[in-house]
């Protein structure tokens, strides 16, 4: 790869991070359990206003737990966003439940509320909100929708940490909310994820099904199918100091997305992403671009050129309702979701990397306008 390519996301690790994986593998805490693990799980649930921190190996693990402790039955329902990653999918088609689709706003790109009531069934058994690109989802409808017909919500705030909603932290609505620490997240431990919840109960069968089922009394005696989801505690110790560094980590990123939005959004054949809604200012997890709708252009033209002239790109989320392992099971969801499928096709996302420094962001805001004007898009 060339030397000067900028990949979409470099992460920062710090020397303190690494000293404290040291002192983890130095106390001989390596595997899942341990005084770091317990750390990491208590300052994060406190970021989150949580009472619980469960962590496990991803956030893909942490949504499974979520959803596994609905005890969804064959033909029961969730809501979930349409524009949203396939994690969120997974565990509810596993257990043979049903995915309701709801189609994205254009502006905000989170699910549109305004279409979730019309979506509740007698057999709606959760709503699953998913935080997009670090703009909170406008929760104030969705808890009422909650309240008013007794259906769970369950958060995933995996784009989300460190952000709030009306100054309330994302991560600390409904049920359980959910996060993953993966490389390009706001805190990362390379690989991991956190369930979290305020009832007691709950955590006590999260931190049970990640464990083998394991119960204390008779340890090899199980009465569950259960998961090893356990995280280890190297990677609780790199993530604690992060925790500690939340506001700087945001502040990095909303500088970097405030700077882009200063150098794009002028631009007509670009939708950029909102600076802030009534609710939140975009944390700008990634910096997202949506080309216009008058433009014959799709995505990956523009992302082929910026790779070419050494700019990593990734695309957006694909539909959910449009997932190709959906057509057996349930062949009427691919119907149209008009604002994720024009997502899809026309949005992309920029070099953002914590790690990034002031010489790479400049060079990238220089690439994009270049490439951008020589696509007519000024
Ligand atoms: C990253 C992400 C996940 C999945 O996390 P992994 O740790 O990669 O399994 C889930 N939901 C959202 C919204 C994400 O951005």
């Amino acid at each position: 790869m060339d030397r000067r390519f900028i990949p979409v996301n470099i992460p920062d690790v710090r020397s303190e991070d690494k000293e404290n994986v040291a002192k983890s593998l130095e106390d001989g805490w390596i595997s899942g359990e341990g005084p770091f693990v317990a750390e990491f799980e208590t300052k994060f649930a406190e970021l989150c206003d949580r009472k619980h921190g469960i962590s496990v190996t991803n956030g893909t693990a942490a949504l499974e737990l979520a959803i596994q402790s609905l005890n969804l039955l064959p033909g029961d329902e969730v809501i979930l966003p349409a524009f949203t990653i396939i994690s969120c999918l997974n565990e509810i088609l596993r257990v043979r439940a049903k995915p309701v689709f709801i189609d994205a706003d254009s502006k905000t790109w989170n699910m549109n509320p305004e279409l979730v009531r019309e979506a509740i069934t007698s057999r709606t058994k959760a709503i699953l909100v998913v935080h997009i690109y670090g703009l909170p989802v406008d929760m104030n409808p969705i808890v009422s929708l909650s309240a008013e017909f007794g259906i769970p919500i369950v958060e995933d705030a995996a784009e989300a940490h460190g952000q709030a909603y009306f100054g309330k932290p994302c991560g600390s609505f409904g049920m359980a909310s959910t996060f993953s620490f993966y490389a390009n997240k706001n805190i990362t431990t390379g690989e991991g994820g956190m369930v979290l919840t305020d009832d007691d109960s709950l955590a006590a069968r999260y931190r049970y099904l990640k464990n083998l089922g394991f119960r204390p009394e008779e340890r090899f005696v199980n009465y569950d199918l259960a998961w090893n989801l356990r995280l280890s505690s190297l990677q609780c110790a790199l993530g604690t100091p992060q925790i500690s560094r939340i506001r700087e980590i945001v502040s990095k990123r909303m500088a970097l997305g405030q700077a882009y939005h200063q150098a794009f959004s002028n631009f007509r054949g670009i939708k950029s992403p909102l600076l802030k809604m009534p609710y939140a200012d975009n944390h700008f997890w990634v910096y997202g671009m949506v080309l216009s709708d008058d433009s014959d252009l799709d995505s990956t033209h523009i992302r082929s050129a910026l790779e070419a002239r050494g700019v990593g790109t990734r695309p957006f989320f694909y539909p959910l309702n449009r997932q190709p392992l959906l057509r057996e099971i349930q062949p009427e969801a691919e119907a149209q979701m008009p604002e994720a499928e024009k997502l899809y096709k026309k949005g992309f996302y920029i070099p953002n990397g914590l790690g990034m420094s002031e010489v790479q962001a400049e060079q990238v805001v220089e690439i994009v306008s270049e490439v951008l004007e020589s696509n007519d898009l000024r």
